[in-house]
């Protein structure tokens, strides 16, 4: 049956695939007690959904075998194996005679068992199959309550693996980038969480805040992600398929009519130089940093290569990898952001218990979290360092608020240098140190950072949340998550104007500077320098190529003097023609 969900577009293009669900990290099964009499059906009942989850799977393989990628019978096989395995298939039976429960539970309970155990597992490969585990014990649980998953139907060559998720953590998303997946959709998310970021620099469509999306979705089902207007289309006609497949293609065909802006210089009609640069999470985005030729890294996410990991990356790990995106830019800025972990981006450690907060996104989080634990900050200014001696580096410090954070930071970087100098390291002694304006404190009294900094990146994504007290990671709240609020405008507004009067180069780095409708705001405002995922830049180049910047700060001037919302959204749409 056909249907429609709305959800929040993230993601912009459109991906037609068919469904691969992600499993819940434990399953909710309802508990219920087997009378004596009853337990030979019960384990009755759970022999019968082996043998259906056995047969998915032969299914599996023989459509795997007819052409799917090596690895699709590789996982097949291993799951077939996992679930002949006695302790998923003997165990659970032996636990619904014993304790007189019901056949999901007991496979749950077993499951739960394998969980653990898997997780003290030191081989990391190892360690991350009881993801399949959970994947097999899902498809055996499905049977039990009457829905088999269905088999897969004959791909077209134009039909993508759709991952579809009640929520994805930021370290999830990253994982896709070694995979090729068409895109993802999740019942949870705010556009401007890690996730939503991630996907946009993987380039693949993504809705998220879908609801029930995880519910009423089954595996393998087809689907259309609409990433521009935030719909999802399952089980589409073909009337449907045909428009969609046709609105792919034009989109491909406007992207590669962008190429051609590649190499021009984003200058505006009145001739004012604006540098694009790129925001990325890990070397390996450099491909696409290339391919459009931004301007330089504007954000480099270091965090990323945190996530994913029971261990802290080493000094020399840290290194290789700034050093590479430093000598790949070629004498071009190349702008690392010190840890900010926190929030939707723990750290998982080895042997650590976790602590509960209160509130993380108000918690120890980017430079309260480094300042907190100075040998690994050390270690990190240590290796941003010395990546300077192999290109224009940057050290941009996220989520300042007091000027002690700023003069803690500054004297560590201290130290990182005299360390380095005694050990006769090579490094860039003109280093540059900026700070991101993420927090409305620091917005509002810029002498500080004016005063102690080279340059400052505005982190729209950030400012936003705490100026309206609305999570961005949060869909409940996602409709008031209002990048135009006056409030927010003015911040925004003022950090720019103070910095050109300071002198003090200003970026903006969050999400703002990747839209393009928002484009002709900021430059009227003043901004000469953006910060986006690379997927953008040409999209943005094209607005700046087509706007006048004398006109630009005139409207905009007349348009930071409204506060009544509807104005202000009328106003901004009107900019276009300037
Ligand atoms: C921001 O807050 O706008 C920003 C660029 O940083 P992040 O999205 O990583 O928090
Ligand atoms: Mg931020």
């Amino acid at each position: 049956m056909t249907f429609a969900l709305h959800g929040l577009a993230v993601s912009q293009g459109i991906a037609i695939g068919h469904a691969h669900l992600v499993s819940h990290a434990t399953l909710e099964v309802s508990h219920y007690v087997v009378l004596p009499r009853h337990v030979p059906e019960e384990i009755a009942r759970f022999d019968a959904a082996l043998a259906v989850v056995r047969a998915e799977l032969i299914a599996l393989r023989q459509v795997a075998e007819a052409g799917a990628p090596s690895e699709v019978s590789a996982f097949v096989q291993l799951h077939s194996m996992i679930l002949d395995d006695p302790l998923l298939c003997q165990v659970p039976r032996e636990l619904i005679a014993t304790r007189r429960c019901n056949a999901e539970w007991a496979l749950v309970q077993q499951m739960d068992l394998l969980v653990e155990q898997f997780e003290k597992i030191e081989d990391a490969y190892l360690r991350e199959r009881k993801a399949d585990v959970v994947q097999v014990v899902e498809r055996v649980v499905k049977a039990l309550l009457g829905r088999p998953g269905k088999l897969p139907t004959k791909r077209r060559s134009d039909e993508q693996m759709i991952v579809v998720a009640h929520d994805l953590s930021p370290a999830d998303t990253i994982n896709f980038k070694q995979n090729l997946i068409g895109g993802f959709v999740t019942d949870l998310g705010g556009a401007t969480s890690h996730t939503a970021i991630v996907a946009r620099s993987l380039g693949i469509p993504a809705v998220v805040g879908l609801h029930h999306a995880r519910q009423l979705i089954r595996d393998e089902d087809l689907i259309i992600i609409d990433g521009s207007r935030g719909v999802l289309i399952v089980d589409p006609d073909e009337r449907v398929l045909e428009e969609y497949r046709l609105r792919k293609t034009q989109l491909e065909l406007e992207r590669s009519k962008l190429k051609r802006l590649t190499t021009a210089r984003a200058n505006t009609l009145d001739g004012h130089p604006i540098s694009l640069q790129a925001n990325i999470e890990l070397p390996q985005d450099l491909t696409q940093v290339k391919a459009v030729e931004a301007d330089g890294i504007g954000l480099f996410r270091t965090e990323f290569l945190f996530l994913n990991r029971n261990d802290l990356p080493s000094e020399e790990e840290q290194f290789e990898s700034y050093r590479t995106v430093a000598a790949a830019l070629k004498g071009k800025p190349v702008t690392i952001r010190t840890l900010d972990v926190g929030a939707d981006k723990a750290l998982q450690r080895a042997g650590q218990v976790e602590r509960v907060e209160p509130n993380p996104a108000l918690g120890l989080r980017a430079i309260r979290f480094c300042l907190a634990e100075p040998p690994m900050f050390l270690a990190q200014l240590r290796a941003i360092l010395r990546a300077s001696a192999f290109g224009k580096v940057r050290i941009l410090v996220p989520m300042l608020a007091h000027a002690h954070e700023i003069d803690q930071t500054l004297q560590l970087i201290r130290v990182a240098r005299d360390q380095l100098r005694a050990e006769k390291v090579k490094f860039d002694e003109e280093v540059e140190v900026g700070g991101m304006i993420e927090i409305p404190a620091a917005a509002m009294a810029l002498g500080v950072f004016l005063r102690r900094l080279d340059f400052l990146s505005i982190g729209t994504n950030d400012l936003i949340q705490y100026t309206l007290a609305i999570d961005r990671t949060d869909e409940a709240v996602a409709h008031l998550y209002d990048p135009l609020h006056p409030a927010v405008l003015r911040l925004i507004a003022d950090t720019i104007q103070a910095g050109a009067r300071a002198d003090i180069p200003v970026s903006v780095c969050g999400e703002l500077a990747g839209d393009p409708a928002m484009t002709r705001l900021l430059l009227g405002m003043g901004l000469r320098q953006f910060s986006m995922h690379p997927a953008q830049i040409l999209e943005v180049k094209q607005e700046v190529l087509r706007s006048d910047v004398s006109l630009l700060r005139a409207k905009v001037g007349r348009l930071l003097r409204h506060d009544e919302p509807d104005r202000v959204r009328e106003l901004v749409g009107k900019l276009s023609d300037s």
